[in-house]
């Protein structure tokens, strides 16, 4: 098998399906590189040293100096660069994170989110993760070198933190509602922002707000909205929301009369979507194999009308029905992201945008059947907090928390065949 020799590297799985198969150590076209493994290794190791204990009191913790201590060892690890980045890291980006980088040096983000999210704890990933990884993204990709220059260095340091703000009240779905008005003033030289944004990951603890504003036109109309990068200043107040999901900093951003220079404004927008809807994905795949991995250990040990749970063939049915579900949904994403690895941004957006809100969609409602049927599997530890169903019991309450951010369930699976029926003439190599 092409992939033995790195696959001596990995800790092999005990329980069926609760891994990917290159995790088993079977062959896989995408993950080839002994760097791969290595970098999973490290990763299982620091996962278990850092988040695993942590993740059942995390939620209700409102430990400051915890909270900071933690995400000081993200920073350490060297995330907050693909946190920011994703898969392809320019050389310039290493510079400016102060020459941190992971072990192995390879396409890192897919490996890293699968990990993390081992914890099964969406709050506490997203808490160290959520703002860096959406507010980092359009200064990354759109923002001027001197912008770049200006804030980069600090979030990707650490000294800073950063947020992604785009929903309002009235705005959420329907993003062009978007009313939050950003006005040039006489000089030319700085834009009045007023408005109030909800929902906002990390908002809590962010020094910078990447924010879609109006520069123009009516809310409804989907011209005239900008990304413009407003720092923690005069005018500037954050309120926490108390939410189902909880540790993710969650956060009312109100602004008033607030000053901000016209070089932070951010090149072009609506760019950063498809990166937010595969990490959610990725969040989903793990979380969702996560369970399979609890519910059939518990089939392993509890004993029912003097059997096993796993001896008898219902059970097997519902882990059989778990397996496939998962399974597939591994394999969709890996082709997808195989394919967009291989276009330009450009390409991509045209050609698997729709496939991309799709499999955002598919992909929580996988997580919501298994969640559920590893939940029952458990009887009343599967609605325990602790013990046995401590993660199952986690997810299920944070199923929502994918669903609806980052599009819609029913709004991404109308978006993607509406992209879909437009993409189907296109000629990819036209493009
Ligand atoms: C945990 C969490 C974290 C978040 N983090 C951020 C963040 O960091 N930054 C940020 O800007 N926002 C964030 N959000 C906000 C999130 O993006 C919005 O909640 C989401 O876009 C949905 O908007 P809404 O809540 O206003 O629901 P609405 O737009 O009112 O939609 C409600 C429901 O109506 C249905 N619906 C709406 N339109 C259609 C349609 N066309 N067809 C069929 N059904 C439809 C869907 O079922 C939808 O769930 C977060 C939300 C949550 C819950």
């Amino acid at each position: 098998m092409s992939s033995s020799s790195n696959a001596s590297l990995l800790t092999r799985p005990t329980v069926p399906f609760a891994e990917a198969a290159w995790h088993a150590g079977l062959p896989n076209p995408y993950y080839t590189k002994r760097s791969h493994y290595e970098l999973r290794e490290w990763l299982l190791k620091w996962v278990a040293d850092n988040l695993m204990d942590i993740a059942d009191e995390w939620e209700d913790s409102s430990d400051e100096e915890q909270r900071k201590a933690l995400f000081q060892k993200f920073v350490d690890a060297g995330f907050m660069l693909p946190f920011a980045l994703g898969v392809k890291i320019p050389e310039r980006f290493y510079k400016m994170a102060g020459g941190l980088k992971l072990p192995g040096n390879v396409e890192p983000s897919d490996i890293m989110l699968d990990e993390l999210n081992r914890c099964a704890s969406n709050g506490l990933v997203m808490g160290n993760y959520g703002g860096t990884a959406y507010g980092a993204g359009p200064i990354v990709h759109f923002a001027s070198p001197e912008l770049q220059e200006r804030i980069l260095p600090d979030i990707l340091t650490g000294k800073k933190r950063i947020c992604l703000a785009i929903t309002e009240p009235n705005a959420g779905s329907d993003v062009a509602n978007v009313s939050t008005t950003a006005k040039l003033s006489a000089d030319g030289k700085y834009y009045v922002v007023n408005g109030l944004k909800k929902w906002i990951t990390n908002g809590i603890w962010s020094d910078y707000f990447t924010t879609a504003v109006r520069t123009s036109g009516k809310p409804g109309e989907h011209k005239g909205i900008s990304f413009l990068v407003i720092p923690r200043t005069k005018g500037v107040s954050t309120k926490a929301m108390k939410m189902q999901s909880a540790g993710s900093g969650t956060t009312i951003f109100e602004m008033d009369d607030v000053h901000v220079p016209v070089e932070n404004l951010v090149g072009k927008e609506g760019e950063g979507f498809k990166y937010i809807r595969m990490t959610i994905v990725y969040v989903a795949l793990r979380f969702a194999r996560g369970d399979i991995e609890d519910a059939t250990n518990h089939a392993n040990r509890r004993v029912v009308f003097g059997k096993k749970l796993i001896e008898q063939p219902v059970v097997r049915h519902q882990l059989a029905h778990m397996a496939r579900e998962v399974e597939a949904l591994q394999a969709w994403t890996e082709s997808l992201v195989f394919q967009q690895s291989k276009m330009t941004i450009e390409q991509s957006n045209v050609l698997t945008g729709g496939s991309a809100a799709l499999l955002k969609a598919h992909s929580t409602i996988v997580l919501a059947n298994v969640v559920r049927e590893a939940g029952l599997l458990l009887g009343g530890m599967g609605l325990t907090k602790g013990g046995a169903g401590a993660r199952i019991e986690r997810i299920y309450r944070e199923v929502n928390a994918l669903m609806t951010p980052g599009g819609a369930r029913d709004v991404m699976l109308d978006a993607g065949i509406k992209q879909a029926i437009k993409t189907i003439r296109i000629d990819p190599s036209k493009l």
